[in-house]
């Protein structure tokens, strides 16, 4: 009776085991050990596929680095503040505290139950003041380094989250423009954005909010991005245009107004500044709202866009104009929502002729359209009806006409009224959250001192209790509210803002290297030893938010002194997207599937071999089982060899094939490993088992060779499948858990490997062709003639050569080949026509050993004698033999 493989009824048993002998975890005093890292989750209650697929990734490569002898760092956590748990509470009657610990439970019995392999001992959940209280010192220690502003902001706000929420929080309607910025002017637009969380409008609201400085780090981050060659370029690029570095000039406009004497616009096409027919200025910029103060109609228009998503083109002339600064003409001043207050200087000047957005609100508003650059193809433009936007020559633009637009924006810049200027996309991080279930911003606001930062013996500033309410929940917290002045001693009142949790997440790999350290987040020493991340695996969807502030936390700290690093991590991995029909899976379109439904190993083993870890893949059944049916098959090997025992102890001929093909199954394994191509890994081993079985089939297996094959399986194995790899290394009777022992390693030298596999499939392959062709059913005998020595001689001096050199002659030069005379020079003919297109070879005595060695193999498949010899002298056949390529006879 065949056994079958249940991992459910050996998890547990090796999870203890694993536990008990620490296989885990990494010892403290490791020299700079691997760190490889899955983004922690958020908690919210189950493990989706997403999850499955990026903790596979890091438990396979970790487990891989442990057994080839690193020491490794692979530790997990859990991501546990945000307002999803606060959703979840009220939805359930309790509060969100309760709710995420029963999720962590629940989380991490599916951790175990899927094999994976962490250091617990550095766990940790940044919910626990002994966590956030780490937050609450960096805040302040920010702080101190001039890098949090508080100040009156126009935000974001989800009215149903009753949340400010992040640049990066507010998304586009899927039905929305995508291009929302115009890449030659800056412009840009955030109205008509969703809540990323709950869909709803996002409407605009001033605000007392903290920030910290990111932008002072604009520029390093933009430029650090060049030396991240261990990062997808996806994510470089995205990064690249989130914090949207654009070089241009600032323009200065005169204008007719008593307390405002200039207004400088930002452009990146000084070239069109000819074209310049309007000032606009954002409703936010200064001189708007002084305008707005003494002009009701103005009052009015900024009133009325802040509190619409949808102002399109609208606009109002204010009365007063700009000078030009190149004409001296005088141009009116609108203010205009489409300018943005923090996008450039606030203020454009508006160049209908050359700016699809400025036409447009010229087209609104009755302004006059100048050309100020044309097409220098001649192809002419449609002023104006349509803006030109591309390059090219300049007119009507008095002594720069004629000039290229580049050149001409370098000369117009020499203008008094014109400087160089770099702007930026990116905002200062907004981290004000007016929620309960969030690290309290260690702020206490008095009358007298202002804002006062908690000193530090006074942290953590710890959440009240939980408050129900719809407003923000700290506020309603009356008791925790009041409090004295650390400055002055005088009643005071705390700050009610939480933190974005993304600011849990942007320095929590640091935790896991000093998880109980009590002085600081972080032990500097370790961090400066063991860091960067080795390798970080997670969803693509951090590319703007995470991952650009784990970058922002690391150059702060290492600014501050607190680090010396500047980049967190070495190599990203985005993990694909796991689809089901199509589409991603996701609870809402009720196409999941619970990571057990099929087995947990199961649907580890699936994910990894469906596809490369940054691949999309479908999920379908039919691959599912197979992976079920690979787990078996392993299975069955070692229990058949174990439970059969009928093995030889004198070896056979074909016993080395097993043995070679054993050494090359390891290499190629471990170089797919190296690659995180595991559904490689998965294909050389499924091809490996089958070797095992046709070998087992073939003869009583060579009990030294065969045993080893199964150990090395099982080795192998191990990082994908741990819980099948432990009961096969059980059952071979091996010493220790198969996650502790040394990974598998060659007996013999195998550079070479790839060639060797290659003649042996080539020749088989030209064998089943000849038999096809001359429709040979039963062959007496085959016979592989392995070339003559000189023909190798001859192939590597063609391959050495250049492919200029005179390649027969420097191939004829050779004495020994020249003995061959004309056969010799018709070879070297042949080679010189390939030219740079030859192939490396191994030589003929190898190439014999390894046809020698598979000979079984066309005994097996033809049925019949095999003969593997070398060339004789003056041998018909062998003057077909080519290196690499043996001369076949088939009788
Ligand atoms: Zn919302
Ligand atoms: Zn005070």
């Amino acid at each position: 009776m065949s056994r079958r493989y249940d991992h459910a009824r050996v998890q547990e048993y090796w999870q203890q085991a694993w536990e008990r002998d620490g296989v885990f975890e990494c010892p403290t005093d490791a020299e700079d050990p691997t760190y490889v890292l899955g983004m922690f989750p958020y908690t919210s209650g189950s493990l989706h596929m997403g999850h499955i697929r990026n903790y596979a990734i890091t438990d396979a490569y970790a487990r891989y680095r442990r057994m080839a002898g690193d020491d490794v760092l692979h530790p997990m956590g859990w991501d546990a503040f945000g307002l999803p748990a606060e959703n979840a509470a009220y939805e359930r009657d309790t509060d969100p505290e309760s709710w995420t610990r029963t999720c962590i439970d629940q989380m991490k019995d599916d951790l175990r139950e899927m094999g994976f392999g962490y250091d617990w001992s550095r766990e940790i959940t940044t919910c626990d003041p002994e966590y956030y209280q780490w937050n609450q010192w960096l805040f302040t220690q920010f702080y101190d380094a001039g890098l949090v502003d508080y100040g009156a902001a126009t935000v974001n706000w989800c009215p149903d989250c009753e949340t400010v929420l992040a640049d990066a929080q507010v998304e586009t309607p899927p039905e929305a423009d995508e291009s929302e910025t115009t890449a030659n002017t800056g412009h840009s637009h955030t109205h008509g954005g969703v809540c990323w969380r709950c869909g709803t409008g996002v409407e605009q609201r001033d605000l007392d909010q903290w920030f910290f400085a990111i932008t002072d780090y604009a520029e390093e981050l933009y430029h650090g991005l060049d030396d991240l060659e261990g990062w997808p370029d996806g994510v470089r690029d995205s990064q690249r245009n989130w914090i949207g570095r654009q070089e241009g000039a600032r323009v200065s406009f005169t204008v007719s107004h008593d307390d405002h004497e200039a207004v400088e616009a930002f452009t990146t096409r000084l070239d069109t500044v000819y074209g310049a027919t309007y000032l606009a200025l954002s409703p936010g910029h200064d001189l708007a709202r002084a305008l707005a103060d003494e002009d009701d109609a103005v009052a009015e228009y900024v009133e009325s866009v802040a509190s619409t998503d949808d102002a399109g083109m609208s606009g109002v002339e204010t009365g007063i104009t700009a000078t030009h600064p190149y004409t001296g003409e005088e141009l009116p001043v609108y203010v205009a929502a489409y300018v943005l207050d923090d996008v450039g200087t606030g203020a454009v000047m508006g160049v209908p002729a050359h700016n699809e957005r400025d036409h447009a609100f010229t087209d609104e508003h009755d302004l006059p359209v100048k050309q100020a650059v044309e097409p220098v193809d001649g192809s002419g433009t449609d002023l104006p009806h349509a803006p030109y936007t591309g390059d090219g020559m300049l007119t009507n633009s008095g002594e720069y006409d004629g000039l290229a637009s580049s050149a001409a924006r370098e000369r117009l810049r020499e203008h008094e009224a014109a400087e160089s200027a770099v702007t930026y996309r990116l905002r200062d991080w907004l981290i004000s959250r007016q929620r309960y279930w969030g690290t309290p911003i260690p702020i206490v606001h008095c009358d007298d001192c202002g804002h006062v930062p908690v000193p530090e013996e006074d942290l953590p500033v710890e959440l009240p209790d939980y408050v129900q309410t719809t407003g923000n929940p700290l506020d309603a917290a009356e008791e925790w509210k009041q409090t004295t002045c650390p400055d002055c001693g005088a009643d005071a009142v705390r700050e009610t803002d939480t933190m974005d949790t993304f600011v849990d997440s942007s320095w929590y790999f640091l935790r896991y290297l000093s998880p109980h350290f009590a002085d600081a987040p972080f032990d500097q020493q370790t961090a400066d030893e063991w860091l960067p991340v080795d390798v970080y695996v997670g969803g693509e969807e951090h590319a703007v938010l995470h991952l650009l502030y784990i970058r922002f936390f690391t150059r702060a700290l290492s600014d501050i002194g607190l680090l010396d690093r500047e980049e967190p991590v070495e190599r990203l991995i985005n993990q694909g997207t796991v689809l089901h029909s199509g589409e991603k899976m996701s609870k809402s379109k009720g196409n999941d599937i619970a990571p057990h439904e099929y087995g947990a190993e199961t649907t580890r083993l699936f994910v990894l071999s469906a596809a490369h870890p940054s691949q999309d893949f479908e999920w379908t059944v039919k691959d599912v089982s197979t992976a079920y049916d690979f787990q078996q098959t392993l299975y069955r090997l070692v229990t058949e060899y174990t439970d059969r025992t009928e093995t030889r102890t004198e070896s056979a001929d074909h016993d080395a094939y097993l043995e070679r093909e054993i050494d090359r199954t390891i290499a190629a394994v471990t170089e797919e490993y190296d690659r995180f191509r595991f559904h490689r890994v998965i294909g050389e081993l499924q091809r490996f088992a089958r070797l095992l079985g046709r070998y087992a089939s073939y003869d009583r297996p060579y009990q030294f060779a065969y045993g080893r094959g199964l150990r090395v399986l099982a080795g192998l194995v191990a990082p994908i499948a741990p819980f099948l790899a432990e009961e096969m290394w059980q059952l071979l009777d091996e010493d220790g858990l198969v996650a502790e022992s040394r990974w598998p390693e060659p007996l013999r030298d195998v550079d070479d490997y790839r060639i060797e596999r290659q003649v042996v499939r080539r020749t088989l392959d030209d064998v089943r062709e000849i038999t096809e062709v001359v429709d040979i059913d039963e062959p007496n005998e085959i016979e592989l003639v392995v070339a003559a020595d000189w023909k190798y001689r001859a192939y590597e001096i063609a391959r050495e050569s250049d492919p200029d050199d005179a390649i027969v002659g420097e191939i004829m030069a050779d004495e020994e080949i020249k003995q061959h005379g004309d056969t010799a020079a018709g070879f070297a003919d042949r080679l010189a026509d390939r030219g740079a297109g030859l192939e490396p070879i191994i030589d003929g005595e190898p190439e014999l050993d390894t046809l020698q060695q598979a000979a079984w193999l066309f005994e097996d498949e033809f049925g019949c004698d095999v003969v593997v010899r070398r060339a004789a002298p003056d041998d018909d056949l062998a003057a077909k033999a080519r290196p690499n390529k043996p001369a076949i006879h088939i009788s």
